[in-house]
């Protein structure tokens, strides 16, 4: 056999250490590359020989074998014991360094396929909660269909006692890389395996549960806690129940979308909630004592005498629960005088008599008028007094 010495191929010492190997590799292969040598026809050859030294030598296994046997190790012509096959490690440990050494960096950015972990998706679950759940917080059941790791292959995508093996497409590395020779040069692209899917290994048998896809489509049912003070607009994330990862890889997270449905009396602005209590006009005008709603039911104010119409009464933390934790919103009462609509004739009589006593006041005796200070306001103006 006249095979060249590996060692001496790639110029290095046979206590080279790999740093060493790959350089010297690096250093030659740049030079012999059939690309930039495509005049000389000895370059490929040469090229050959320098990647089959590296592929050995690079490996700690192989290089052991090739330093005990010598050429021998791989199934040379003395074959025999402690034959190693070559095709074990394959060219894509050689190959894979060239493209990084050609093409820098660029050739990783491509790799975003690559098999490996994958975390699930996000998912989205609108809810809606009444006005008293978001004020007090409550815990709702949900359903919410996802995808799950498949539970009779784990999400490996094979029958359970099946084999799963390499990808012979493209050699477990998930991707396929094609370089292209134009005038203005090389160009390469990576794609994804179309046989594997970019996983680098295929199934013999897929799992009769998920038909190999490693996910089944489930129907989860979840009970969330709704905290206190939640609003329109936020959003909670259930840790971990989103869609299931691949490849090992972990699960999304789920994302509760609350939406507070419209109360029928109550109006909510942040944590403060506002309410519009109808009086009638005696009981603006002599006080009483008024049933108000709040969130946790009726409760009793005390309205003065002479209240008018529109006024807010504020019952303090009645309101929502601060998210935060912080202080509880208040609760605005707003009274509103009710205008009779359908008097008998004996209450028309009782009112004008009462009108009577009025004068031309509507708020009756005792403050300046209405009507008088109509009057002193036309009457600056008229003089130029007031603008
Ligand atoms: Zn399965
Ligand atoms: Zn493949």
């Amino acid at each position: 056999m006249s095979k060249r010495d590996y060692y001496e191929i790639l110029g290095v010492d046979r206590g080279a250490s790999q740093e060493e190997i790959k350089k010297a590799y690096r250093k030659l292969a740049r030079k012999y590359h059939p690309d930039v040598n495509k005049d000389d026809p000895d370059a490929e050859a040469k090229f050959k020989e320098i990647t089959e030294a590296y592929q050995v030598l690079s490996n700690e296994e192989a290089r052991a074998k090739y330093d005990q046997f010598g050429h021998s190790a791989f199934g040379g012509a003395t074959g025999g014991a402690g034959g190693f096959d070559f095709s074990d490690f394959g060219d894509f440990g050689g190959f894979e360094d060239i493209f990084d050494m050609f093409f820098g960096g660029g050739m990783r950015g491509g790799a975003s396929a690559r098999r490996g972990p994958r975390r699930g998706a996000d998912l989205r679950y609108d809810l809606e909660v009444t006005l008293e759940e978001a004020a007090f917080g409550t815990e709702k059941k949900i359903q919410v269909p996802r995808e799950e790791k498949c539970p009779r292959c784990h999400g490996n995508k094979a029958e359970p006692g099946t084999p799963i093996k390499t990808c012979p497409t493209c050699g477990g590395s998930g991707q396929i890389h094609t370089t292209q020779r134009t005038p203005f040069g090389h160009f390469t692209s990576v794609r994804t395996c179309t046989t594997c899917h970019g996983e680098g290994k295929v199934v013999e048998t897929p799992c009769r549960e998920c038909g190999g896809k490693g996910i089944v489509r489930r129907v989860k049912k979840l009970t969330v806690k709704i905290p206190a003070g939640v609003d329109t607009g936020h959003k909670l994330r259930v840790s971990g129940e989103g869609g299931a990862g691949t490849g090992g890889g972990p699960p999304g997270d789920l994302y509760v979308f609350i939406t507070v449905k419209p109360h029928k009396i109550f109006h909510r602005q942040g944590n403060d909630i506002y309410v519009e209590v109808p009086i009638s006009f005696v009981q603006a005008a002599l006080g009483d004592e008024i049933k108000v709603p709040t969130l946790e039911g009726e409760t009793t104010i005390r309205i003065p005498e002479g209240t008018q119409t529109g006024t807010v009464f504020r019952l303090r933390e009645k309101g929502i629960k601060d998210i935060r934790g912080y202080r509880r919103g208040d609760e605005h009462v707003k009274v509103k005088v009710v205008t009779p609509k359908k008097l008998t004739d004996k209450q028309k009589d009782l009112l004008r008599k009462f009108a009577e006593t009025l004068g031309e006041d509507p708020a009756g005796p005792g403050d300046k008028s209405f009507f008088d200070r109509m009057k002193d306001a036309f009457t600056q103006r008229r003089s130029g007094e007031a603008n």
